[in-house]
C-alpha cells in the first residue's frame, strides 16, 4: 500500500482526493496539503461523506521549497500529485528531488510574469531524476494527459503510419453563468488569449488568437465551432510520434463567451502587466479572477456533456485510414459522485490513472516522461473503469 501527497486543494485537487480515496489497494494513504487548509478540509469532508474514506490534510505554501521539503520528509509519500498551479511545478519538482519522492503534474510550468507555453524548465530535471533514481510524470490530466495515451496507443497499434492529428476539446455544458472559467480563470485566459500554433512540415506556424475555427461534429454533442489554438501536448507529441506531418489543437467556445472575452481584452482587463491603482500594484487578470465565480462553484447547476478526443489520420497495412478516439463525460453525472463539473473531472481522473501506473510500476523509469512515452495499453486498460470510458470511430478518408 502506498502513500500519496496531493498539492492544491482546488477543482482538480478535489477530484484527484475522491478518485484516489476509491482505491484504497493503490492509494493507501492520503495527505491533502494546500496554501488554504480550510480548502482542503472541505475536500476531505466531502471524501469522508462521498467515499468514506478519511484522508490528512496540511497547509503548505508550495513556492517555498524547504516548507515542502519538510511536509515531505515528514509524511514520506510515494508521489507527489502536483494540482496546484503551473506556477508551482519547478518549486515542487525541486522539492520532490531533494526530499526523494516521485513526482506527477497535469500543466506544463508557467512563469507569472509572462505568458509562455513550453516544456523547456521541466525537461532541464531530466538528468537530475535520472541519477536520482526518481520519476517525474509531466501533463497526466486529460488534455494533456488522456489524449497524449490516445495518441500513443494510435502510433502503437492502431497505425502503421500517423501523417496528422487534430485533438478535439468540447465542453457542450452549461453552467448558466454569462462568464465563467472551467479550470483557474488566470491560467485558462492566459492560454486562450496567445496567439494560435500549430506544427506542419517540420515547423511550427503561428496565427492571430482565434483566427482559424472549422465545424466538428462532436460525438455525444453534436456540431460546435472549433478554435485552433495552440496547446502544451503538441510540444511533446511532435517529438514523440514519428513521421508526422501535421498537429493542430483546438477548442470550442460560445458566442457570449467570445463576445465577454473580446470586451474585457479591449478594455485592458486581461493584462498580465501590473498597473497602478490608488497606489497599489495590481495585475488586471488576478482582479478580474476574482470577480468570476470559482470554476468549482459551477458544478452543482452544470448540465450537458464534453467530447475531447484524437482524430488522427495515416496509413495500415499501405491502406489509408482515419479514425476519433474520444471520451464523452456528463457535467450531472461528475458531479453525483465527486461533487465536481467535467473538466476538473476529466483532468482529477487522468491525474490520478497517472499516478496509479507509477505507484503499481506499471509505468516506473527514472527520468522525466510525458505520457506517450509509455505503453498506452495498461494506462486505456484502466482509465475506463476509472470513470473515463473511450471509443474509437471511423471517420471519413
Ligand atoms: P484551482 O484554482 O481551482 O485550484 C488550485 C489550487 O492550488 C487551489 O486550492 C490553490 O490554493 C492551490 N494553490 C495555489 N498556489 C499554491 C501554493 N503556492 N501552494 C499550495 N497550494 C497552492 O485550479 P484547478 O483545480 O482548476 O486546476 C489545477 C491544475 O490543473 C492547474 O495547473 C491547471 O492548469 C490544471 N488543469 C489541467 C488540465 C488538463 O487537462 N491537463 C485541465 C484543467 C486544469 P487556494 O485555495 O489558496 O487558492
Amino acid at each position: 500500500m502506498k502513500k500519496v501527497l496531493i498539492v492544491g486543494a482546488g477543482g482538480v485537487g478535489n477530484v484527484v482526493a475522491h478518485k484516489c480515496a476509491q482505491n484504497p489497494n493503490v492509494f493507501g494513504e492520503i495527505l491533502l496539503a494546500s496554501r488554504t487548509k480550510s480548502r482542503a478540509d472541505a475536500v476531505a469532508q466531502s471524501v469522508k461523506q462521498k467515499q468514506r474514506r478519511d484522508i490528512a490534510t496540511a497547509r503548505v505554501d508550495a513556492d517555498n521549497v524547504p516548507e515542502t521539503v519538510a511536509l515531505i520528509r515528514e509524511f514520506k509519500p510515494d508521489l507527489l500529485i502536483n494540482v496546484a498551479l503551473p506556477y508551482q511545478d519547478l518549486t515542487l519538482m525541486e522539492a520532490c528531488l531533494e526530499a526523494g519522492t516521485d513526482y506527477l503534474d497535469t500543466a506544463n510550468y508557467e512563469a507569472p510574469g509572462y505568458a509562455k507555453f513550453e516544456y523547456r524548465h521541466q525537461w532541464a530535471f531530466r538528468e537530475k531524476y535520472e541519477r536520482a533514481g526518481r520519476m517525474a510524470l509531466l501533463g497526466s490530466g486529460f488534455d494533456p494527459g488522456v489524449t497524449n495515451v490516445y495518441c500513443a496507443y494510435a502510433r502503437d497499434y492502431l497505425f502503421d503510419e500517423i501523417d496528422t492529428i487534430d485533438i478535439l476539446d468540447c465542453n457542450g455544458g452549461s453552467h448558466g453563468h454569462a462568464f465563467a472559467t472551467n479550470f483557474n480563470p488566470e491560467i485558462n485566459i492566459r492560454e486562450i488569449t496567445q496567439p494560435g500554433r500549430y506544427w506542419k512540415d517540420g515547423q511550427w506556424i503561428e496565427i492571430p488568437a482565434m483566427s482559424v475555427n472549422m465545424m466538428f461534429d462532436y460525438p455525444g454533442v453534436g456540431e460546435r465551432n472549433s478554435f485552433l489554438l495552440y496547446h502544451e501536448e503538441l510540444e511533446s507529441l511532435v517529438r514523440n510520434i514519428p513521421g508526422l506531418k501535421q498537429i493542430r489543437f483546438w477548442m470550442t467556445f460560445g458566442e457570449s463567451y467570445l463576445t465577454h472575452l473580446r470586451v474585457l481584452q479591449n478594455v485592458g482587463m486581461l493584462s498580465i502587466e501590473p498597473v497602478d491603482y490608488e497606489g497599489q500594484k495590481i495585475v488586471p487578470l488576478q482582479f478580474l479572477k476574482k470577480m468570476l465565480p470559482d470554476p468549482a462553484s459551477l458544478a452543482a447547476n452544470y448540465t450537458g456533456k464534453t467530447s475531447i478526443g484524437c482524430w488522427v489520420k495515416g496509413r495500415k497495412g499501405g491502406k489509408a485510414k482515419a479514425i476519433f478516439i474520444y471520451n464523452v463525460c456528463d457535467h450531472e453525472e461528475t458531479y453525483k459522485e465527486t461533487g465536481a463539473q467535467a473538466i476538473s473531472y476529466t483532468t482529477g481522473v487522468g491525474a490520478a490513472v497517472g499516478a496509479e501506473m507509477i505507484l503499481t510500476g506499471k509505468w516506473k523509469k527514472p527520468g522525466v516522461w510525458n505520457l506517450e512515452e509509455f505503453d498506452s495499453k495498461p494506462f486505456l486498460d484502466r482509465v475506463g473503469s476509472a470513470g473515463l470510458p473511450w471509443e474509437v470511430k471511423d471517420m471519413p478518408l
